[in-house]
């Protein structure tokens, strides 16, 4: 069955006369428990797709639909999408002064929790929980008192973005790999998060342009997305090819 479902997806980025078709009648369906990964060229649309599923403002859908568990996705604020479970990483790029990681989290938490209509998390649950989350990522208990991402190296925040995904629990994970030139420590940060969230009522979208990433996750499916559409699909085995053929090779024409 299905969990994440896209069909015939078209949308659009900018306002009014500016708005810009990106995405072109593109079709996906994750099953729950399973990873799938996105590779595409340079401005296909994958982080726009991203931003199209969390609901990020300035992203209009124009045609199609997007359910997760059935349930209607483009019909949600933003903030009901995260309840709901979806995450998105990269979600929180910004550096906040003064507002410690732990802080950030838990409001995030918390603020999930609520529209659920759950209790908050009680302060010893999250502190056993993030000492449990940090100790498995290698982030010791001083680095979450940090301000979120303000002075810490590219490898540090890819871990604390790790950390907020495993805090948060997603149901189903978005994570946009893109242009951040992750050495290959921060590379297996990134697929050992997925790889222990790997679970059987969970599923995930791993972006990237790096097939180096898929040699650490051993995806599903993989698709390419291509001028706004999936062009092509298939097995880990097609990340290989794409890595030896190039997208040109692989598609047999310009993508
Ligand atoms: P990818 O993540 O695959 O590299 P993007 O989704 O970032 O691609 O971008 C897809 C296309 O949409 C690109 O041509 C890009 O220039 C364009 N684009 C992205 N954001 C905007 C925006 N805010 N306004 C206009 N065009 C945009
Ligand atoms: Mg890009
Ligand atoms: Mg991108």
């Amino acid at each position: 069955r299905s969990m994440l479902n896209l069909q015939n997806l078209h949308a659009t980025v900018g306002e009014g006369d500016e708005a810009k078709p990106i995405i072109n009648g593109l079709s996906l369906e994750v099953p729950a428990g399973e990873i799938h990964a996105i590779m595409g060229p340079n401005g296909a649309g994958k982080s726009t797709l991203s931003y199209v599923l969390t609901g990020r403002e300035g992203y209009e859908v124009t045609e199609g639909s997007a359910t997760l568990e059935g349930e209607d996705l483009l019909s949600m604020e933003p903030e009901e999408r995260a309840a709901k479970g979806l995450f998105l990483s990269f979600q929180y790029p910004i550096e906040i002064p003064g507002v410690p990681v732990m802080t950030f989290v838990r409001t995030a938490m918390n603020a999930q929790r609520k529209l659920r209509g759950e209790d908050e998390i009680s302060a010893p649950e999250f502190i056993k929980k993030a000492r449990e989350v940090g100790a498995a990522l290698n982030i010791d208990a001083e680095m979450l008192k940090r301000p979120l991402n303000v002075g810490f190296s590219g490898g540090e925040k890819k871990r604390l973005e790790i950390f907020q995904m495993m805090m948060l629990e997603p149901r189903f994970a978005i994570l946009d790999e893109t242009d951040s030139g992750l050495d290959i420590d921060a590379l297996k940060t990134v697929a050992d998060g997925v790889n222990v969230l790997r679970r059987s009522d969970r599923g995930m979208l791993v972006i990237t342009h790096y097939q180096r990433l898929l040699d650490y996750i051993r995806p599903d499916r993989v698709h390419v997305l291509a001028k706004g559409r999936i062009v092509a699909s298939g097995g880990p085995d097609l990340a290989l090819r794409l890595e030896k053929e190039g997208y040109d090779g692989v598609l047999g024409e310009p993508a």
